[in-house]
């Protein structure tokens, strides 16, 4: 779990270009790149640039409804980039019960194969 929201975390390293990353959209306020243990054919995580406290979705207050807003159009942009015409799936993973593992808060984006429902 986060120490606290000023705790950084890899993704600032990721952000900043510190350590390499497969980037697939990039703008002003969003980044979205694969990520390196992918659980699908396509496994894009969607971040803010700036955490503004949104160390999770659990975190998220009226001042993040326009990045909140960005990043779920962020997720399908990337889809159809992708070319996941048939489907795919979002995921927040928030907190140790829902195994949340980085505390700022991104979309996961997984297609190109069959998802199963319920998820585990
Ligand atoms: P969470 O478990 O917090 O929902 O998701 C964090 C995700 O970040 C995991 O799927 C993990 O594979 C991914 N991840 C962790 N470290 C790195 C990294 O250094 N680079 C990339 N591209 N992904 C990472």
């Amino acid at each position: 779990p986060p120490s606290s929201e000023y705790t950084p975390t890899i993704f600032d390293r990721i952000i900043n270009k510190e350590i390499p990353s497969t980037v697939v959209y990039e703008d002003d306020k969003v980044l979205a790149f694969r990520d390196i243990a992918p659980q699908a054919p396509v496994h894009i995580l969607i971040i803010p640039k700036v955490r503004d406290g949104l160390t999770g979705l659990s975190k998220a207050e009226e001042r993040h409804f326009e990045i909140l807003g960005r990043l779920l159009h962020t997720a399908k942009l990337v889809a159809k980039q992708e070319g996941l015409d048939d489907g795919f799936r979002i995921v927040i993973n928030d907190g140790p019960k829902g195994c949340q593992s980085v505390y700022h808060i991104h979309v996961h984006l997984l297609g190109g194969r069959q998802m199963d429902w319920p998820p585990g």
